[in-house]
């Protein structure tokens, strides 16, 4: 068991709700969220101040930074 997952704060404005998930259920709970509040429309996101963190740190994971 890893005590290293990421906490992945989600965002969504329309419910003004802020939510931490492991990084492993993210999408889960990204898919789960929009499709029971708001009809599968991509609402709730991942808070944009660690999107970009997120993004580079999943590309690192991924090895898609290296060349
Ligand atoms: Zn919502």
């Amino acid at each position: 068991m890893s005590d290293t997952e990421p906490m992945i704060p989600i965002v969504c404005e329309t419910c003004g709700t802020e939510t931490r998930v492991p990084l492993s259920t993210l999408e889960e709970s990204l898919r789960k969220h929009n499709s029971s509040r708001h009809d599968g429309e991509a609402v709730a996101e991942v808070a944009p101040e660690v999107a970009d963190e997120l993004a580079s740190m999943v590309a690192e994971d991924l090895g898609l930074l290296d060349e």
